[in-house]
């Protein structure tokens, strides 16, 4: 194993101090990618904390029954819109979180242009409309900017090792320059910039069918197939439970820290363990099968949040047996129509390009 990189000297210039916490009248956000997983838990967070929450997706992967039960609330506006193209939202804003992005292996390799847009055309338009309204923007990276890690564990210091080219490139690539040009509207036009690099999540909301290892192991209990493991299942990962993540998120949009921060749970986990624990958990009687790992599937990862404890005060709360349960029961209430859903997501709304 690689030593872990020196401290380099950041290239984050430092902004004013955050602002308080409670907004003190209907301060407007912007969230990009509201249908989402992730998107449609930060809608939720931050209408319970009182702001007015825009939406906004294309709806390609993300759905709305993510955000349904929004729909009657006063506090809460969407827009179907895809933030490759221009965006306009009238009046003022106060943040905006850009979540809109396909987050699957297999989406992103279905979509791989459209991944490659979002993670860099959308980025600009939203920078772009932060400056012209003022407004806070974090944008959401990716322990994927790590590629497959010479170093163990990721910390934010270490720069990647990331295949140009390669299976998970138009993912990878479009989120790092997402975060360098983040960067440079950061120390060219001193615009208020915050970033997360997300590792593993996993929650209610997630789609069943979306490949990620979490949804297709719960999905193949409740089917009734064997579990499928790519490779031997020695890879790792660590997850994290989604309100912990949201709560980070939160935290470091509120602080006054401009550069990259990892928000993820350390617990590692091999795969084949994590299959274990699934069947355990959901009572199945299938069998683990093994099928080849994809190219660049990366054999190891895990954040270092040293940096999010020390500038947010903030680390997981939900351990895995816990957050593996209540997620289990959101896969259970959904219907036999949505558990047979083999379609990875629609393209109802969207031209190839
Ligand atoms: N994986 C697996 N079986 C599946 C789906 C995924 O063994 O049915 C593996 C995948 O190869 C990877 C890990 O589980 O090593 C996590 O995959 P996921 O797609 O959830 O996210 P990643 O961290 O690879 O982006």
């Amino acid at each position: 194993m690689a030593k872990k990189s020196t401290s380099k000297k950041s290239p984050v210039k430092k902004v004013g101090k955050a602002k308080a916490s409670k907004p003190a009248h209907k301060d407007r956000v912007l969230i990009t990618g509201a249908a989402g997983f992730l998107g449609s838990h930060l809608c939720d967070r931050f209408i319970k904390e009182g702001y007015h929450v825009i939406g906004m997706d294309n709806l390609i992967t993300g759905s709305l029954k993510n955000i349904e039960h929004l729909f009657h609330n006063a506090d809460f506006e969407f827009y179907h819109h895809d933030v490759s193209k221009f965006v306009h939202v009238p009046g003022e804003l106060k943040f905006i979180l850009h979540f809109a992005s396909p987050a699957s292996p297999i989406d992103y390799e279905k979509i791989p242009i459209q991944t490659l847009k979002v993670g860099s055309l959308g980025t600009h338009n939203l920078l772009g409309l932060a400056r012209a309204k003022g407004a806070r923007i974090l944008v959401a990276s990716t322990s994927e900017v790590y590629g497959d890690p010479k170093v163990h564990p990721q910390d934010e210091t270490y720069w990647g090792h990331v295949n140009p080219v390669g299976k998970r490139s138009m993912y990878d690539e479009a989120k790092r320059f997402q975060e360098a040009m983040t960067m440079a509207y950061h120390n060219y036009h001193g615009l208020e910039t915050r970033m997360v690099r997300i590792f593993n999540t996993y929650g209610p909301r997630m789609r069943l069918n979306d490949g990620r290892v979490v949804p297709a192991f719960m999905g193949q209990a409740l089917r009734g197939e064997d579990l499928t493991i790519f490779g031997k299942g020695d890879q790792t990962r660590s997850f994290c439970y989604v309100d912990d993540l949201i709560e980070g998120i939160y935290r470091l949009l509120l602080s006054d820290y401009a550069g990259p921060v990892n928000v993820g749970n350390p617990k590692e986990i091999t795969i084949k363990q994590f299959a274990q624990e699934i069947i355990k958990l959901t009572g199945t009687k299938q069998k683990i099968i093994y099928k080849p790992l994809p190219s660049d599937d990366p054999m190891q990862r895990q954040p270092d949040i040293t940096l999010a404890k020390k500038l947010l005060g903030w680390q997981p709360k939900v351990d895995r047996a816990e957050g593996m349960k209540r997620t289990f029961a959101y896969f259970k209430s959904l219907s036999k129509k949505e558990l047979n859903e083999k379609e990875h997501f629609s393209f109802e709304n969207y031209a190839k390009k």
